[in-house]
């Protein structure tokens, strides 16, 4: 039955766009577990246990293929570590992404470096034209896969590799996303990724860095804290690359406690299935979305594997009114949709210009998309029916501001 046009107009949303899954009944014993022996600094062991951060960063990068791991407290102290790892220091340039959230530049500010800002095209991903034409400028690339966007890693890694530049892979939204079978993190030197509420698993907070690079890998261990407890990595290079790098690695606390990795490595197990629900709803919105008139859906490309944990579409060349518009008609009908247009940053949301420590060019392509960039929450706690009722509401308001010319 198909329901009257009047009838959908009054259709209301009720759910949390917030509202993330509870943590699952293996987790909370393995935290209880945890909580009951009370040994949660992660070097705290018994005999014969190898502990459940070790044991987290051993299933990692099994997971990953990668060949070492560590566990930190979050992902932006991940990032922040790799530079370190890598040598960046004070005063150096950086090139990152326009488009992405406050961490990444913070990363990079937080180790006295430069952001270089490029640009970002319709597809929402970094703009390699604009990538080479500033190759010159940085021998680092902190590349962010914003919201799950995967560029073609295959173009950038030869213009990265052509300009001698190392690349450090932001995967806070592509824990379990591949571009042409390789797994995002896999791509560059060292991939991070975010353990926090809103990212692909849960412990509130928490960081994974991965890398094949047995210096790197030891330099970050030891940056993370480990003192000379390193021996109690289980994906960690030999102690002949500690000694090396040892003496002269500071140490700048962030490790992960065994609770927060006990809660991980259930949910890790799971990342398989949780991906496929993920994308079942993202494609119930997406196909909810497609030729809505005035609104650009974001094409994914064939090489792409993603996990669809947020979705975008675009408002391109709207007035900033008539994106008000449809963002305040959506909400009050229960939809939240995040606007990376906004002049002043909001919530989660904030643009390139307004990362003041950080020197920045105009860029008007991207400004043109940023202004046009819709942005929306899919937590797993949605039912396909309710994304295709998300989808029916933003696609009345769009359709009634774009025919009204608001
Ligand atoms: C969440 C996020 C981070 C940082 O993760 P935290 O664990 O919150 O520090 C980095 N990059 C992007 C794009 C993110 O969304």
């Amino acid at each position: 039955m198909t329901l009257p046009m009047a009838e959908h107009s009054t259709e209301h949303f009720t759910g949390s766009f917030t509202q993330q899954e509870p943590i699952p009944e293996d987790a909370i014993e393995a935290a209880v577990a945890v909580l009951r022996h009370g040994r949660l600094h992660r070097y705290n062991l018994v005999e014969e246990e190898a502990g459940e951060v070790a044991l987290l960063e051993q299933e990692f990068a099994a997971m990953t293929g990668a060949k070492y791991c560590l566990a930190v407290a979050s992902g932006g102290y991940a990032m922040a570590t790799a530079l370190r790892a890598l040598g960046v220091g004070q005063g150096e340039a950086v090139l990152t992404n326009a488009f992405t959230l406050a961490p990444v530049p913070g990363a990079i500010a937080s180790v006295g470096a430069v952001p270089v800002f490029v640009g970002v095209t319709e597809d929402l991903t970094i703009d390699l034209e604009d990538l080479a034409a500033k190759a010159g400028q940085a021998s680092v690339l902190m590349l962010s896969h914003m919201r799950g966007h995967l560029c073609d890693m295959d173009r950038l890694m030869a213009i990265c590799a052509e300009a001698g530049i190392r690349v450090i892979e932001d995967c806070a939204h592509t824990m379990g996303a591949s571009w042409n079978g390789v797994a995002s993190g896999r791509h560059g030197l060292v991939g991070c990724y975010s353990c926090q509420t809103y990212k692909h698993v849960n412990s509130g907070e928490g960081g994974l860095l991965i890398t094949d690079d047995a210096e790197v890998a030891a330099r970050a261990i030891l940056l993370s804290g480990s003192y000379m407890l390193y021996p109690r990595h289980l994906a960690a290079p030999g102690a002949e690359v500690f000694e090396r790098v040892k003496y002269d690695t500071p140490n700048i606390s962030g490790r992960m406690d065994n609770l927060r990795a006990a809660i991980l490595r259930p949910q890790l197990r799971d990342l398989d299935r949780q991906v496929r629900r993920w994308n079942e709803r993202y494609h119930v919105l997406e196909d909810g979305l497609r030729r809505t008139p005035g609104l650009t859906v974001v094409e994914r490309p064939e090489a792409e594997v993603f996990v669809g944990s947020s979705i975008q579409f675009l408002l391109l060349d709207w007035s900033a009114a008539a994106v008000g518009a449809v963002l305040s008609r959506c909400a009050a009908r229960g939809v939240e949709l995040k606007w990376f247009g906004v002049a002043e940053p909001v919530a989660f949301t904030s643009r390139y210009d307004s990362w003041r420590y950080a020197p920045t060019q105009p860029l008007p392509k991207s400004d043109r998309i940023l202004a046009g960039i819709i942005d929306m929450r899919v937590p797993l706690t949605f039912s396909l029916d309710d994304c295709a009722l998300i989808a029916r509401i933003i696609r009345a308001e769009v359709s009634a501001v774009w025919q009204g010319g608001v």
